[in-house]
């Protein structure tokens, strides 16, 4: 995530004082800062580089290839909202698929319904599952259910060997497609394309359903508009898009540098999600079915819900004008 100190002397005078738009292709003329208290974790997995570090402001925070995944503080706000939307809107759900995710934090929101009875995860980089164990206990808590079989290996692939018609619902909590490195792209890039969300659909039993995080209306319609007119074409059943508050999304680091140790975010504060469901019964997505009451199923270890109720669930889907537009028009 960090880049070479020869380029960072380069750009920290065009930083400090204005925008840096050269290193961040995907929002390019934007720039934000966290500050880093404590740097806890740094490595280099098969994959990425994966950081984490304590912020002032956020709690601890989990950086893959320069783009933060979470912080403590609202990951709830995403985490609740791309697995509670799908799984609210049908009724009885009972095999659920998580591709990425490999904190555990939607494995955690999953494990609140009790309908559910099997729990795959398919994650690509046993580094990320390892690190949120060790720093962040309470995301990484969706583990402790038992109904949780984790899969090591790229989604893509994992999804293919998937008999057609298994999961009722499949939640695809992925990194952005282009990472930080500008010489490559990141190991979610195909998790963004049409042949994968046609593997998605065969996977799903009929009415079956699918969430995937989906950017940002505010930093990436170009990207939004896409992936809509992907999964329309796939998708028979219906085809939506909604969206959460989450303060440090999107949000990239263009750099951090060692002696001051700041972070520089482009951030719109909000995140989206594509929910479609497949031809069979069909599914309101605006209108959960499935309603998960707060109180209705304690768990000392994963505590309350902070985020998710019925009533922000259908509020999601109402778009502000201008994304409105683009994304009936698709
Ligand atoms: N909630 C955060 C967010 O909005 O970005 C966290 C996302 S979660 C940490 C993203 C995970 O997807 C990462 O751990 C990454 O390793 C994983 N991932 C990326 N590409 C993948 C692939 N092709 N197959 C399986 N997992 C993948």
């Amino acid at each position: 995530g960090s880049i070479s100190m020869e380029t960072e002397s380069t750009h920290i005078s065009s930083v400090i004082p204005g925008w840096f738009s050269e290193i961040s292709p995907m929002w390019p003329g934007e720039a934000h800062s966290l500050k880093v208290e404590k740097i806890l974790f740094e490595g280099k997995s098969d994959f990425q580089n994966v950081l984490v570090f304590q912020s002032s402001t956020y709690g601890k925070v989990l950086v893959l290839d320069g783009v933060i995944q979470l912080t403590e503080r609202d990951e709830c706000a995403y985490q609740e909202m791309i697995t509670h939307l799908p799984l609210c809107s049908i009724p009885n759900p009972k095999k659920v698929l998580v591709i990425g995710g490999g904190d555990g934090g939607v494995l955690r929101e999953v494990a609140r319904h009790s309908s559910v009875e099997q729990i795959d995860i398919c994650e690509i980089d046993k580094m990320v599952v390892d690190v949120s164990k060790q720093f962040f206990p309470e995301v990484a808590v969706g583990y402790e259910d038992p109904r949780v079989k984790l899969h090591i290996g790229d989604g893509v692939a994992f999804l293919k060997a998937v008999p057609a018609g298994t999961y009722d619902a499949i939640i695809v909590d992925s990194s952005d497609p282009i990472a930080l490195c500008l010489f490559h792209s990141g190991p979610a890039q195909e998790l963004f394309e049409k042949p994968f969300f046609e593997t998605v659909s065969k996977a799903l039993r009929p009415g079956g359903v699918v969430s995937t995080q989906a950017e940002s209306i505010w930093l990436h319609m170009h990207i939004i508009e896409d992936i809509v007119a992907n999964c329309r074409q796939i998708f028979k059943g219906s085809v939506n898009y909604a969206w959460t508050t989450v303060p440090t999304y999107p949000r990239h680091i263009l750099f951090l540098f060692s002696y001051y140790y700041f972070l520089w975010c482009a951030l719109s504060g909000v995140i989206g999600f594509m929910l479609c469901s497949t031809e069979g019964p069909s599914v309101d997505f605006k209108h959960p079915v499935n309603p998960i009451d707060a109180d209705k199923n304690p768990s000392k270890s994963r505590g309350p819900l902070k985020f998710y109720n019925s009533e922000i669930h259908t509020a999601a889907f109402c778009l502000p004008t201008f994304a409105k537009k683009v994304i009936d028009s698709k």
